[in-house]
């Protein structure tokens, strides 16, 4: 039932590879956002192997960690949040409680509990579309990856659901901070975009090309 991310081929039929991705159509506003960062083109070809966007349930992954996109006081709710607390018992909650809750950009680490993934990272979005708050949430997630030997992570669409972030910006966030992370961190080996909404995978598909172009 769980869909195992093959070590050795890194690409299940589930994920959709990089290199197959056909329709590549970006707008101005997408090179004004990918303008904020200096990609070091030197690190393309390696690093196009490190990302995959996945779509579906993100509880299904075995991973070492995933991302939950929880709210400050680390109370299972909606969404992405409802879903891994109901796949991973009622000892997720029980974790979450002694931790003091959660302020918004920060993260934390639990364990996975009855999830695949070996570890749940709570992050809390923001809900007042403040980008800087979200680029906190992807980095202070990937900073725990020394301390936990995560070598792979899936992350959900933090802030784009009950939160209401746009969408498109918020990928381009996503990508923007997974590029600059892996360009200086060899020992993450992939960085999983979990999508959910359809909406999503079409963002997701076309902004990878920039972000991680394959030649
Ligand atoms: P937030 O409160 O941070 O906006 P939400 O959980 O409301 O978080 O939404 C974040 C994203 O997670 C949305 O795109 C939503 O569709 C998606 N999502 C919901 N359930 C799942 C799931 N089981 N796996 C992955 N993503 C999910």
């Amino acid at each position: 039932e769980f869909i195992i991310l093959d070590k050795v081929d890194p690409w299940s039929k589930f994920v959709i590879k990089n290199k197959d991705i056909e329709n590549f159509k970006h707008n101005l506003d997408d090179l004004t956002e990918f303008q904020k960062l200096k990609l070091d083109s030197s690190k393309d070809k390696e690093l196009a192997d490190k990302v995959s966007i996945f779509q579906g349930d993100i509880t299904k992954l075995e991973v070492d960690a995933i991302v939950n996109a929880a709210n400050s006081r680390l109370r299972a709710g909606g969404g992405v949040d409802g879903a891994i607390h109901r796949a991973a018992g009622p000892l997720l909650q029980e974790e979450c409680n002694s931790l003091q809750g959660c302020p918004t950009g920060d993260a934390k680490v639990t364990g996975g509990y009855n999830l695949p993934a070996k570890y749940v990272i709570h992050t809390v979005g923001p809900q007042d579309g403040s980008a800087k708050a979200l680029q906190s949430c992807y980095e202070k997630c990937l900073q725990y990856h020394q301390e936990y030997r995560i070598k792979s992570i899936a992350f959900p669409c933090i802030s784009t659901g009950i939160y209401g972030f746009p969408n498109r910006l918020a990928a381009h966030i996503a990508l923007r901070t997974a590029r600059k992370f892996l360009e200086t961190n060899q020992d993450m080996d992939r960085i999983i975009f979990c999508t959910f909404m359809p909406i999503d995978v079409d963002i997701y598909k076309t902004l990878l090309q920039m972000y991680f172009p394959v030649h």
